[in-house]
């Protein structure tokens, strides 16, 4: 316990990263008849000792597994789907400190609804959506995705490049058995378009900017953030996150994670970036809600409850 102390205290705070004096706000269609919903698949606790360095190991923070249905008659869209239903026989073949942690996390999770169940409620058939995205390629938000039969999957190509690898046995951090059914139904999501409050590229998922996907890359090479402004919530802003950090103290303290949560980064540095960037959209604009995906006070604040 100590050692674990010492190597918490020991992981330093994420400096801040040079910015514009204020975030870029591209303004959305007065006209846009976008929605946007809480799904909620499984619930939990996360010791906020694991979620952040300098947290209380023996305080539990209420956790999810949840997604965000974007709704338009121009199509919908789901974004994150929780774990896979068959998640156990998945993880099988995952070793290592890797596969203690994400065994321990799956065991941990009480399921609520598949994402196909929670769809339905919310009066959405699955195969009638224009596509998924994951925030990132983790089966916590792939594999409730990859049981939606034959819709498409969009995500960026380093998330993509990923999967390949761990075909490949060059890479891990995707389940094998969900890399192998992932790469026939990924589409490439190109960050087509321009600045978006705090980052450089984006792209317009219905180009009027009621939501617009952004890199996050650090928690793996291809993890995506979603800025979600819609006139059905007058200021009440959004911005997913994933797994950048995993509970509010993240980017309110710009405090980073505990060494244990880190080791699941793909690379902990350029995390520790995006969490500074995001403590200083937080500092810059308080009135977005930002959301991290697993972090229930956060999506029970935005939201209220899950549902539409
Ligand atoms: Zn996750």
């Amino acid at each position: 316990m100590v050692l674990l102390f010492a190597l918490a205290c020991a992981h330093r705070i994420p400096e801040p990263v040079a910015q514009a004096a204020a975030p870029v706000d591209p303004e959305g269609s007065p006209a846009s008849d976008v929605t946007v919903c809480w799904l909620e698949y499984a619930t939990g606790t996360l010791p906020h000792g694991l979620a952040v360095a300098h947290g209380v190991l023996r305080t539990d923070v209420p956790s999810t597994q949840s997604g965000l249905l974007i709704r338009s008659a121009s199509g919908d869209w789901l974004i994150d789907g929780g774990q896979a239903v068959a998640v156990r026989e998945e993880l099988a073949d995952v070793h290592g400190l890797p596969g203690l942690l994400i065994h321990r996390a799956a065991a941990g999770w009480t399921v609520t609804a598949t994402p196909a169940d929670a769809l339905r409620a919310a009066g959405v058939d699955p195969s009638t959506l224009a596509g998924v995205i994951p925030t990132h390629a983790h089966f916590d938000h792939l594999g409730g995705l990859l049981d939606l039969g034959t819709v498409p999957i969009v995500l960026p190509q380093p998330e993509i490049d990923l999967a390949t690898a761990v075909v490949a046995g060059t890479g891990r951090g995707v389940l094998p058995k969900e890399a192998v059914a992932l790469l026939p139904r990924a589409h490439p999501l190109a960050f087509d378009g321009g600045p978006v409050l705090y980052w450089d590229r984006s792209h317009d998922l219905y180009g009027d900017g009621s939501v617009v996907l952004f890199p996050l890359p650090g928690h793996t090479p291809g993890s995506l953030g979603v800025r979600v402004k819609v006139p059905s919530r007058p200021g009440a802003e959004l911005v997913l996150v994933g797994d950048t950090v995993w509970v509010r103290e993240g980017y309110e303290d710009r405090e980073p994670k505990s060494w244990i949560a880190a080791s699941l980064d793909a690379d902990a540095a350029a995390n520790d970036r995006e969490i500074a960037r995001l403590w200083q959209l937080h500092r810059a604009r308080p009135d977005i809600q930002i959301l991290p995906a697993h972090d229930r006070r956060a999506w029970a604040d935005a939201f209220g409850k899950p549902g539409c």
